[in-house]
């Protein structure tokens, strides 16, 4: 797959310029980017181009789409769950969620994912592959056809590393802002990290006005190298001295996902590190009590250790919040429904 180009993802111009390579007239790639913009996902269904062309388009190019292979409903706040199968079969999850101020989707960037953080579910089977810019925008086309909502804001907090594809999510952040595209400023934009310090570093030049969110989940190298092992390549240090320089240079405060841990990460030990560590800087802290996942130790902090550990942070002055539960009835936290549809199949 990934020897084909999307061609969904490619600029107007830049279409018609490696058809010219190619003695293709310039006119065509006008003609096929109103079939894309139409939602039409395979050649063969562009009815002007000369049939000899459409057969050339597809030895090259591929038009990447998603479809629904499972959708659940909560019933207790409405968030939808999606499965949702790719043009290979290879599967991805995503999540809608209602919110005061419109509808807001967590989105997946990679099948799978390779940082093995060690109480993920996407993280247990590895990376199958990367997303293409396309494949990441159609879950939002999908979502918005199928549900009948307009998507109003976007998380990139689903199965995969956002950094790690680097390539195809900046293409998709510039796609999601091009005219006729479906119009997300950045604002309304988050992008979640376990913390690559090298594409942090360069994701701060382009100076986006997004959201940055660094699952951080340990306040020293000790514990955080326990959790996560893209901590051996960057030490806590590294991390937030790469996060100071970001959110000065953007002027964007940083979110700091911290995932809650009974007896590991949860101590008040713990809370006062993180509190010395994030001091004076632009940020804000989002407490996630831990969600189970099969074959894992780990369990959920009590209500009791949760307000404890945010009194601590704000007392020394950091904004601090405990994530609110969407969807618990329908396991909406990413990766438990493809590892359970997989395991299912077997
Ligand atoms: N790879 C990126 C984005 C996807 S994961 C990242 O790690 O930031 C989105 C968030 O869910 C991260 O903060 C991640 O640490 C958290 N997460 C993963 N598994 C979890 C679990 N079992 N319980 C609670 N949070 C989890
Ligand atoms: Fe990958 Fe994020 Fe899961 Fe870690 S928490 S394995 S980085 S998806």
């Amino acid at each position: 797959m990934s020897a084909f180009i999307d061609i969904k993802s490619l600029p107007t111009e830049e279409l018609a310029a490696q058809l010219k390579e190619q003695g293709i007239p310039a006119f065509r790639a006008k003609q096929i980017r109103s079939w894309l913009d139409r939602g039409v996902t395979s050649f063969d269904d562009m009815g002007n181009l000369p049939v000899a062309l459409r057969e050339q388009l597809k030895e090259q190019y591929t038009i990447p789409h998603v479809a629904i292979e499972r959708k659940l409903v909560s019933a207790i706040d409405g968030t939808v769950k999606y499965l949702f199968s790719l043009s290979d079969g290879e599967t991805v999850e995503s999540v809608l969620m209602k919110y005061h101020h419109g509808w807001s989707q967590c989105l997946s960037t990679q099948v799978g994912c390779r940082m093995g953080c060690t109480f993920c579910a996407t993280g247990k089977g590895g990376l199958v592959r990367n997303m293409l810019a396309s494949e990441i925008l159609a879950q939002i086309e999908a979502a918005e056809q199928d549900h009948g909502v307009r998507v109003s804001s976007i998380v990139l907090m689903g199965m995969g590393e956002p950094l790690d594809n680097y390539d195809e999510v900046m293409r998709f952040l510039e796609m999601v802002n091009e005219p006729g595209g479906v119009q997300i400023g950045m604002r309304h934009i988050s992008l979640s990290t376990c913390g690559l310090v090298d594409r942090i570093d360069e994701l701060r030049e382009r100076n986006w006005q997004l959201t940055l969110s660094v699952s951080l989940h340990a306040p020293n190298d000790a514990l955080r190298r326990q959790l996560m092992p893209i901590a051996r390549k960057w030490s806590v240090d590294e991390l937030l001295a790469s996060c100071r320089r970001y959110a000065s240079h953007t002027g964007r405060r940083i979110s700091f996902e911290y995932a809650m841990v009974a007896g590991v990460t949860d101590t008040d030990a713990c809370a006062k590190e993180l509190a010395q560590k994030l001091k004076g800087m632009l940020c804000h802290v989002n407490l996630i009590p831990v969600n189970p996942v099969d074959g894992t130790p780990y369990r959920r902090s009590c209500g009791e250790r949760l307000e404890a550990f945010v009194r601590i942070l704000e007392r020394a002055g950091i904004p601090a919040t405990v994530r609110r539960t969407l969807g618990a009835d329908i396991n909406a936290s990413c990766g438990q429904l493809r590892r359970k549809e997989q395991q299912n199949s077997k």
